[in-house]
Order: structure tokens, then sequence, then C-alpha cells
């Protein structure tokens, strides 16, 4: 869930639509927005740089709304309309075809995207030929009743149609064209989750900065009780080893330093491969299989690349190989995202999460003996069918005692289609559920504060990846154990590690000074 969920401070004020407001920030505001902006803000296609070929080319602009995974998925699109001759274009008025890629997850991210298609209605008036789409999520979840809501979306593409946009359009408009075709009959819908989803698109330069996130897996093949995600997304599905290692030399040939590799259950990579036989090669995975240990030893010889983010982990799946793969690659981040959800053993069983808090403590343990710097980030759910005080307490204390560095905090949200919604009753109330999550909010940031407050007075390796907006002489980046950081520098210092000796801590990070790395 952490692909899906907001960080848990409000800094990013959203207007109406979506939009973050032009609020003034805090120096340390600035740094937990740095944070949010990728889990929380819509992003919008950005043009391409003009070109001759470009020029005169059907125009394509995606909106992306929820999380990391729908930004991947979306550049993925991109890229295939690119190479059928479109350009991207950053204005929605210029656009031939608008597609909306949806997140499932709570109610609020399905409403934002009803907003944003329902004001397109109009523009669908004024200009006939615009092919409207929704894909992603949402239009996994509800398929045709998108037209029923909103008449005038073309075309639904699930979460494992998306290379076949391009195709769809086409169709659309082939439909379009037939004689008699009314707005109902051009329709298409495909949300087949079978299909597997082909990413390749190393024909064409990689235009998408220097950090680049990496699916390499989809689908998840737990089936938490208040999930969504098994539905929308399918059966796990991991990646070739030597696909990845292409795409990201690919990424890393076009200025990639830093990579996130992406999945639901991401340390589960590999697991639903067929188990080596005979002279093939073993991994370090169940019964041999390719892991993600073995996957991270492999990026770790990658020349060019810097630093590898890993979201999301699930406790069933740690493993000694995977902490020690983190150990022996200094590449990789030391801040895993390891969901708790919760401190109560009976709510964990509610949620059917796999684990209870003893095993989720071997784990953390594990990870501890062997990286003795490694962070640890939850995300939480309070007011559970059934939680009672004595299990939110339970909640309190786990998070005391496992001291986690990062805390993403919700508030339960009955999804339509999940066992929860559909078998436990909603129990607790609006207004209880609303007190713990201010409890919990409030013990998260004595926390988060303790934990960077341990490091100030250290010298640190920082990556710096970007100019404060606020602030042009500042630049922020991340510690290698995943703290946000900031420090005072040039420019030219941005894509590149410096050693920080840090001063000053809050609950979302540390800010510091640049001091010479040892000879
Ligand atoms: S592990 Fe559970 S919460 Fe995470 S995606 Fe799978 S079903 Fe959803």
């Amino acid at each position: 869930m952490w692909l899906t969920f907001a960080r848990l401070l409000p800094v990013v004020v959203l207007d109406a639509r979506g939009a973050p407001l032009p609020a003034p920030l805090s120096f340390w505001q600035t740094v937990a927005a740095f944070e949010l902006r990728m889990s929380i803000t819509r992003h919008q296609t950005r043009s391409a740089p003009d070109s001759p070929a470009s020029a005169g080319a059907p125009k394509v602009h995606v909106v992306t709304f929820g999380c990391q995974m729908n930004k991947y998925d979306s550049e993925l699109v991109e890229g295939r309309f690119r190479r059928r001759g479109y350009a991207t274009t950053e204005s929605m008025d210029d656009a031939d075809v608008l597609l909306f890629n949806t997140c499932s997850v709570r109610d609020h991210a399905e409403e934002r995207t009803w907003s944003w298609v329902g004001e397109l209605k109009r523009a669908k008036e004024r200009r006939p030929d615009l092919v409207i789409g929704i894909m992603g999520c949402m239009a996994q979840r509800v398929e045709e009743e998108v037209f029923k809501r909103a008449g005038h979306v073309d075309l639904v593409a699930g979460t494992r149609q998306f290379q076949n946009l391009p195709h769809m359009v086409d169709q659309v408009r082939e439909r379009r064209a037939a004689q008699g075709a009314t707005q109902a009959t051009s329709r298409l819908v495909a949300t087949e989750t079978s299909d597997d989803v082909h990413v390749d698109r190393t024909d064409v330069p990689f235009e998408g900065g220097s950090h680049a996130y990496l699916a390499v897996m989809r689908g998840c093949d737990l089936s938490c009780t208040y999930c969504i995600v098994p539905t929308t997304r399918g059966r796990v599905r991991s990646r070739n080893l030597e696909d990845l290692l292409r795409e990201v030399r690919w990424m890393v040939a076009g200025g990639v330093r830093v990579i996130t590799l992406l999945g639901q259950t991401v340390n589960s990579y590999g697991e639903d491969f067929d188990p080596p036989t005979g002279d093939e090669s073993r991994g370090t995975g169940r019964q041999g299989r390719p892991s993600l240990a073995d996957l991270l030893r492999h990026l770790q010889e990658v020349e060019g690349l810097a630093r590898i983010r890993l979201i999301t982990l699930h406790p069933s799946y740690v493993t000694r190989a995977f902490a020690e793969a983190i150990r022996d690659c200094d590449k990789v981040e030391r801040f895993l995202p390891l969901p708790a959800q919760a401190g109560s053993d009976a709510i964990l069983r509610g949620m059917k999460r796999g684990y209870n808090l003893d095993l989720y403590r071997r784990r953390a343990d594990i990870l501890r003996e062997i990286v003795p710097d490694i962070e640890l980030g939850s995300d939480w759910i309070v007011g559970f069918p059934g939680e009672e005080e004595a299990d939110f307490q339970g909640t309190l204390d786990f998070l005391e005692e496992q001291q986690f560095l990062v805390n993403y905090v919700f508030k339960y949200d009955p999804r339509p289609g999940t066992h929860a919604d559909e078998r436990l009753a909603n129990s607790v109330s609006d207004a209880i559920k609303k007190e713990r999550n201010q409890r919990l909010l409030a013990a998260a940031e004595r926390v988060q504060r303790g934990r960077c407050e341990r490091v100030v007075g250290q010298d640190v390796p920082a990556w710096l990846e970007r100019v404060s907006e606020r602030d042009p002489g500042l630049l922020l980046g991340r510690t290698l154990s995943g703290m946000p950081v900031s420090c005072p520098g040039p420019t030219d210092w941005v894509n590149s590690q410096r050693i920080v000796r840090l001063d000053t801590a809050t609950p979302f990070g540390v800010a510091g000074f640049d001091v010479p790395a040892p000879a």
C-alpha cells in the first residue's frame, strides 16, 4: 500500500482539482514536500522537446493519479504513443488524445478522477474528434460503469492493457468513421488481466531525467482483506532479470543515476518463476529461483547507477539473502518501506496480512542484525473493523518499539469489492478513527524526530537531487538511510553524492553542510 498512500503530513495543499496551491512553505515543509511530491500529487505529461519530426504530429496528454507504479505506467504509455508518431503535450487543450491513469485505493482518489473527467464534457462537445480514455486501477474496477457516469469517455483500459492503447485509439477512430456511428457504438473496453505487459522501450532514447522508476513485477498474490489491488492488478508477474538489466542500462545511458524498484510486494520478486532445473543457474530465492537479492547484486554492477531504492516490501518475504545483498551493495539505500499496518495480532488476522507481530519482529531483527544502519518505514490503518482501544494501544506500542523513520497513517476506508467491505462490519465510528489517527500521527512525529536526532553530529553520505524551489542556494536529497536532507551548495552538486555533517533534525528530515570527503 506504500505505493498508493500519502505521507502523513499534509504539507502540500491541493486545490479542488488536486493541484498543489502555492502556499508559503517553511524550509522544513519544503523538505517534506519534496518527499511527498512523489506520492500524492497528480502528474501530467510534459511536452517533448520540439523536433521537426513532431511538428504536425497528433498529440497525447496523460494525467496520472496515485502511486509511483501509475507514474511509471504513464511513462510507458507516452513512449508507446511516441513510437506511433504522436508528440506529448503538457496542454490538455492541444491534446488529440487525453488519458487518465487512475487510482482506486481510496474513494477520494476515484472522486478526483471523476471530477476531472466530468469537466471535459464540454471540451468533447466542442471537439468531437478528441479521444478520452480512462486507464489503470479504477478502469479495471468499474469497467463499463465508466460510460454510465461519463458518457463522453471513449475507452477504458485495464491495468494490463495499456500497451495496447495506441491501437485502441485507432480502433475508436475507425468505429467513429463507420456509417451511423454514435458515441455509444464507438466505445471500447479492454480489462483482461491475464495479458502480460510488454514494456520494451529501449529502441528510443530515455528522456525521463536522472531518477527513474522500474516496475520489476506487477500484481499481488496476497489477499489482504481491505485491499483492492489483487482485483485491479491481477496475480504476480515478475519480469525477467535480463530484461530488467537491459532497461536499467538503457536508463543509465539516458542520464538516470537513481532508480526506484517498484512492486506491490517487491521483495517477492521471482517467487512466481519456475525453479531452475538441470544445469540452469540457481538464484538465492525459493528452490533456487532468482530473487530480489540477485537482482540487487546485478544492479550494483551497473556502471553509472548511483542509488537503488525499493518500494514496497512485505515482511513475509524478508530473507537473510535479501539482507546480505543490501549489506554488500552500497548503492542500495538503507531504508525499507516494510508496512506493519497494525500492532495487534487480532487485527492483523482480520486483515489477513499473513504475519503476526512476532514474525514481523523476527524479520526486522534479521535486517537490523545484518544491516545495522537500516531504517524502516510503515503504513498504518486505524479503525479497521473490530479495532478496540487495546488493539490501537498495541499499534502505538509497536510504532514505539520498532522506531519507524517514516509513517503513513490512514483511517480505514472500506473499498467496494474487498473482503473487508463485504464481510466485516465497519464497526469503528468516524469520530474514533479520527481521534486515533491524530494520536498515531503525534506518536509517529515523536518517533521520527528521535530517529533524525540520533544522527545529528554525524557525517553521512547524501545524494543531492534537486535545488530547493524556495531557496536556490539550498540542495535537497536523501541520506543513504533514506532521510530527506538539505544542504547549502552550488547547483553543480545536483546528482552527486556529498558528505554532509548533520546539525539539525526535525520529524521529517535532517539538514547540514558539506564537508570534504575523507581522502
Ligand atoms: S500485500 Fe496486501 S496490501 Fe499490499 S498490495 Fe497485496 S493485498 Fe494489497
